[in-house]
């Protein structure tokens, strides 16, 4: 027979959950290796804390390395179809970094991190620029294709030549001979400002002038830069935005190999203002990846962080921290475009080893970037949860305006490449032996390639500058549910056992998705 449980007074509600314990389980009891194999970020979920403060408030400052600290913790990834100039930039602006790929010549990858590093918020840094022998018909095309149609006029046609005129829609809409010269049309007396002059500077001079484009000179003449009007109102402070302590230049990565040629290139990423080094492999544990630390500490000293990896395992990782590495990436297998667990049999489900190495490198202040398999801000919360102090994102942000490559359509969907770095494609894309992925692949004893990732295309998801703000609004939305005002108290709440997890079934996973619906919409935010 059933005996009746006496209710209990709810002013000793606390009191009988300390007696019964709190919900859930600890980081240890989810992540056990023995009962419950290796897990990714699906099986599990978090369980919500106490709110006593505003989402806006919760503080999303992390580290990246032993020595640089960023704003958010957003890292994009050295590929190809992902991180170029363009994205790196977009990237810091937002309190992220961009590692930018080396999937091309040593130069062509300074030329990136340069243009980084020179970036000033607000100048058009490689404007579209035609010469006198041009025709009005350039304009058009540059005009459909781009949207825009002032176009500064250069004795070479290009940017840092000699500044000769401008041609803006007004001088050529009306024209019925499209192929006249553009040395016929343009506007010659031009309103132009000096190169190292501040954006406010340069505003104040375009709002005062009745031009659409302030030209940006060097003291010869030639064109360095340009200011539209169109884009002042659109113009923002980033004050999250990623910098260097002492020169405010925004901060970028690079990645590069393990071989011997990498030294040279990694001298010219140097020289061209490089903050932080990755030592891009799958498998980071070898001989290679140590003896290039030990070298790069012995010839840089402390000037560059270095970021080693990627690792899954603490054993692979006490090897990397041992030789000196500034911070770990970790992940191998979890990629949507990878295909290394099936070809090779060999890698770890990511929520697994994003816990088992951060928990190991945390005890030596090494944070840990959490690489690959995130396709939500769920899976980015879940990574930090696990220890990870960055997450590294490829597939989320290929498809954005500022991922590298041109629009394409396909059955009306607007898209972009995304591949694998060690995809066939990717690999291919370079015949000199030193330029990248080919390098890797084709050494003197091999002549076999074998894939291990494929080459695809993703959605357009608009401009890094919208979608960033979301991934951090999220964010800081999952944060303020869990009960924990910032990054930096996430670790310690989780090690306390204060942040509780749970697994959760197939049919839990099924019933935390959408279903139920004849159709929907699925928008991930509106932005003003
Ligand atoms: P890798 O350069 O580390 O390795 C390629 C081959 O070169 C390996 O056989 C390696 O042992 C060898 N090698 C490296 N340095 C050497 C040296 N100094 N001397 C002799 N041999 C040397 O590149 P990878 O691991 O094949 O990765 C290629 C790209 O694909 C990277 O961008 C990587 O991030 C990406 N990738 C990532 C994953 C993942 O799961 N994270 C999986 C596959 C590929
Ligand atoms: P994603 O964010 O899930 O798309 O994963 C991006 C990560 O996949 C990168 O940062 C790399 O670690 C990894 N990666 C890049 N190229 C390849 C490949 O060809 N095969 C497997 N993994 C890759």
């Amino acid at each position: 027979m059933s005996q009746q449980q006496q209710l209990l007074n709810p002013s000793s509600a606390h009191d009988y959950l300390k007696e019964v314990g709190a919900d859930g389980v600890s980081i240890d009891e989810l992540i056990d290796l023995r009962n419950t194999g290796s897990l990714t970020y699906d099986d599990f979920l978090l369980l919500p804390g106490y709110i006593d403060f505003a989402a806006d408030e919760v503080s999303l400052q992390t580290k990246l390395t032993r020595n640089i600290t960023l704003n958010a913790p957003f890292v994009s990834s050295p590929m190809d179809t992902v991180t170029e100039a363009d994205m790196a930039i977009a990237m810091a602006l937002q309190g992220g970094i961009g590692i930018i790929h080396n999937n091309c010549t040593a130069e062509d990858q300074a030329a990136m991190v340069r243009k980084v590093k020179t970036f000033e918020n607000g100048f058009i840094q490689e404007p579209k620029v035609l010469s006198p022998t041009h025709t009005v018909r350039d304009v058009f095309e540059i005009k459909e294709k781009f949207g825009f149609g002032g176009v500064p006029i250069t004795d070479s046609g290009k940017l840092g030549g000699k500044l000769v005129g401008i041609v803006t829609m007004r001088d050529v809409q009306f024209l019925k001979d499209i192929d006249v010269p553009l040395k016929d049309v343009m506007t010659t007396d031009i309103v132009t400002a000096p190169s190292g002059i501040t954006l406010k500077e340069a505003n104040d001079i375009l709002s005062h002038s009745k031009k659409g484009k302030l030209p940006i000179v060097d003291q010869d003449g030639n064109l360095v830069s340009l200011l539209s009007r169109s884009d002042l109102l659109k113009n923002r402070d980033y004050p999250l935005a990623s910098k260097h302590p002492e020169t405010k230049q925004l901060l970028v990565g690079a990645a590069i190999g393990t071989r011997e040629y990498d030294k040279e290139r990694l001298a010219k990423l140097l020289e061209a203002g490089l903050d932080v080094v990755v030592l891009d492999s799958s498998q980071g544990n070898s001989k290679y990846q140590i003896s290039m630390i030990k070298w790069i500490r012995e010839t840089y000293g402390n000037r560059i962080d270095i970021i080693a990896g990627n690792v899954v395992t603490r054993d692979q990782a006490a090897n990397l921290i041992a030789a000196g590495a500034d911070a770990l990436r970790v992940g191998m297998a979890s990629s949507g475009i990878c295909s290394t667990s099936i070809v090779l049999a060999v890698g770890r489900a990511q929520a697994t080893s994003v816990r088992q190495v951060s928990q190991f490198a945390r005890r030596f202040g090494v944070p840990v970037i959490a690489d690959g398999g995130v396709s939500t801000v769920g899976h980015i919360s879940k990574a930090l949860a696990l220890g990870a102090s960055t997450v590294m994102m490829g597939s989320l942000l290929a498809g954005t305006t500022e991922a590298p490559g041109e629009y394409f359509f396909v059955d009306g969907k607007r898209l972009k490449k995304y591949r694998g770095m060690g995809s066939i494609e990717a690999m291919k894309k370079n015949d000199s032996k030193n330029s990248g992925s080919q390098a890797r692949y084709f050494s003197e004893s091999s002549t076999v390639k074998v894939a291990q990732g494929v080459s695809g295309a993703v959605v357009d998801k608009g401009p890094v500058t919208k979608f960033v703000p979301y991934l951090y609004a999220g964010l800081q939305h999952s944060l303020q549910d869990m009960g924990i005002r910032s990054l930096a108290d996430l670790w310690p709440n989780v090690i306390a056992g204060k942040v509780r997890f749970e697994r959760r079934s197939a049919a839990a996973q099924r019933e935390g998705g959408i279903y139920g619906l004849y159709q929907y919409e699925n928008r991930l935010y509106d932005s003003a």
